[in-house]
């Protein structure tokens, strides 16, 4: 009978934690998916880029917030909008990136972007770039 006992020690254990950071303290439910994340879009210093609010990183930086804001249909995982609403780069960061409870089980294969100048492999997911029309410069280039 230790089973029972197990059952009622997990209770306790699953408390509500940031599903990003594991954080216990100030935690609201995201709108897209219902999960626990930090209530930190304060800290946030506006202009800043800076990437320290969970809240605001899965609210931007992700397909699950971007296909509920755009009310699409279905699950973002196999969604065709969202889909070609991205370059296939971003598709791949935007579903898989830490800032995601879960990610994109299969994401497609793309090339990666280089540099127009240097050839250098720019992630445009994390990297500052340029970009003029199709070329893409990396940060050594362009400034
Ligand atoms: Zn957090
Ligand atoms: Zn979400
Ligand atoms: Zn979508
Ligand atoms: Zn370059």
């Amino acid at each position: 009978m230790t089973k029972k006992t197990d059952v009622s020690r997990k209770k306790a254990v699953d408390s509500p934690k940031c599903g990003l950071c594991g954080k216990a303290k100030n935690l609201t439910k995201t709108e897209c998916c219902g999960q626990w994340i930090c209530d930190d879009e304060d800290k946030y210093v506006i202009f800043s880029y800076a990437r320290n609010s969970c809240h605001r990183n899965h609210g931007r930086y992700t397909l699950c917030a971007y296909h509920f804001n755009e009310e699409h249909p279905g699950s973002w995982k196999d969604c065709p909008e969202c889909r070609n609403s991205f370059e296939t780069e971003m598709f791949v960061w935007y579903g898989t990136n830490e800032y995601n409870f879960e990610k994109l089980e299969n994401p497609p294969a793309y090339e990666p972007t280089r540099c127009s100048s240097c050839n250098e492999i720019i992630v445009l997911g994390e990297d500052a770039y340029s970009q003029k029309g199709n070329e893409y410069f990396c940060e050594k280039c362009f400034s």
